[in-house]
């Protein structure tokens, strides 16, 4: 048994040996490097400072601890070009905090790192949909800061006020659309299947009560929470503190979970967007927009730990970017022809300059959120519409038809629509 093992481990050996030198015979560092450099300017580095974690050598990538102020930049590890098809599929089959502590896990399966191809039917489609935000009454609304409330005498024609909450619309829209895609055949997951619960599955009340100790106690043997924080949420936080500081972070990484977990070909996360500049969301705005993101886009400071740096080498070095924002060219461009709602430009809102990257496609920016960030493979994270516009708010709040026997809006069911022509055009258009 040991000589058959031995006699393997040698077979391996040699067969790696080989394969490196043939790819050694076909890299052509100096084009790597001008493709890897052009990217992560292009949709990546939002601030030019990525070269101080990340130096492109004519031997490979060396990744580098970011300098502080009384630190200089600390070598962290470098990936040879020779390796850089192996290094792809680790990042694309482990989880980016996994890697930081399990360097080079053991090899992960062969088709992982091929790039799946679509058959370009819903019949054979994985698609997750992530309905934005947990709120389905008004108290978890306001823990969360995600309602609209318009008061009847901002409006004209308006007998009563207006109450809007996000969660409840992202979750009609995404139960439409997911039979919408059901019907043609795709397997549909949604990260959250009822109102007010999480994606763990419980309220935020009962999560408090069985997980939130647990979770709290591995977030801070992580390092994701200080000492000083955990102290605070452990004996002097209120309900609301707990939510904002702790729970919402920790339930967009269990959507990043159990989307990775089901290896999607696809992934939309469903929002609805409000004018920023409309303090409170009381009084109507007249602006509205639709949008997407996609990955990248990072800020200096949003390269300092570890598992981020692992997120925007995964970024880099797959074609996660590009096949996003060529789906989210699709849906962005149904939304805006089905709903009559415009395109945002860079100079729309404020975090659109900021906080994102311009991808050369109207309406779809590069943009560093938790799920663009961590969710693997093609995704489009919509925002279709503007819930404080003065016309959106009215036709939203209007709970007037059953669709599947959900009670909602007829614009709730365009934007699920919309949303379902936009997936229709891309796969047809793959198709070709
Ligand atoms: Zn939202």
């Amino acid at each position: 048994m040991k000589n058959i093992l031995r006699r393997y481990e040698l077979l391996l050996a040699l067969s790696y040996w080989l394969l490196a030198i043939s790819l050694k015979a076909q890299i052509n560092s100096d084009s790597l490097v001008a493709v890897y450099t052009q990217k992560m300017h292009r949709y990546l580095d939002k601030e030019n400072k990525a070269s101080e974690v990340l130096s492109f050598t004519k031997d490979g990538i060396e990744v580098y601890v970011p300098a502080t102020d009384t630190s200089r930049r600390k070598f962290e590890f470098k990936i040879p070009w020779i390796e850089i098809n192996y290094f792809k599929r680790f990042l694309i089959f482990y989880d980016s905090k996994y890697l930081c502590t399990h360097w080079f896990p053991g090899y992960p399966p062969d088709e992982i790192g091929e790039e799946k191809s679509l058959l370009y039917s819903l019949k054979n489609l994985k698609i997750a949909l992530d309905p934005g935000h947990i709120a389905g009454d008004l108290e978890t609304a306001k823990m969360e800061k995600k309602w609209v409330e318009m008061k009847k005498n901002t409006m004209k024609g308006i007998k009563e006020d207006i109450k809007l909450i996000e969660g409840e619309l992202t979750l009609e829209t995404a139960l439409i659309l997911k039979k919408k895609l059901e019907s043609e055949g795709a397997t549909v997951m949604l990260t959250r299947e009822k109102p007010n619960q999480s994606a763990f599955g419980i309220d935020f009340k009962k999560w408090k009560d069985s997980l939130f100790h647990k979770s709290l106690d591995s977030a801070y043997a992580r390092g994701d929470v200080s000492f000083e924080e955990r102290n605070f949420l452990l004996k002097k936080a209120n309900d609301t503190e707990i939510f904002r500081r702790f729970f919402v972070s920790e339930e967009l990484k269990e959507r990043a979970r159990k989307i990775n977990e089901f290896h999607p070909d696809l992934t939309l996360v469903i929002h609805y967007n409000v004018d920023e500049t409309n303090q409170n969301w009381n009084k109507p705005t007249k602006k509205d927009f639709v949008m997407a993101f996609v990955g990248g886009g990072f800020a200096a400071d949003e390269l300092d730990k570890p598992e981020a740096r692992i997120d925007f080498l995964r970024l880099l070095l797959t074609d996660d970017i590009e096949h996003s924002i060529n789906f989210s060219k699709y849906i962005v461009n149904s939304l805006s022809k089905k709903l009559g709602v415009p395109t945002a430009l860079d100079s729309c809102a404020i975090y659109l300059r900021d906080n994102c990257i311009t991808t050369g496609v109207n309406g779809v920016f590069c943009r560093n959120l938790t799920l663009t960030r961590t969710v693997k493979g093609t995704l489009c994270y919509g925002e279709s519409l503007y819930q404080d516009n003065i016309n959106e708010c009215k036709a939203l709040s209007k709970k007037e038809i059953t669709v599947d026997g959900i009670r909602t809006s007829k614009r709730v069911e365009e934007v699920a629509d919309a949303y379902f022509q936009g997936i229709m055009n891309y796969v047809k258009e793959k198709k070709k």
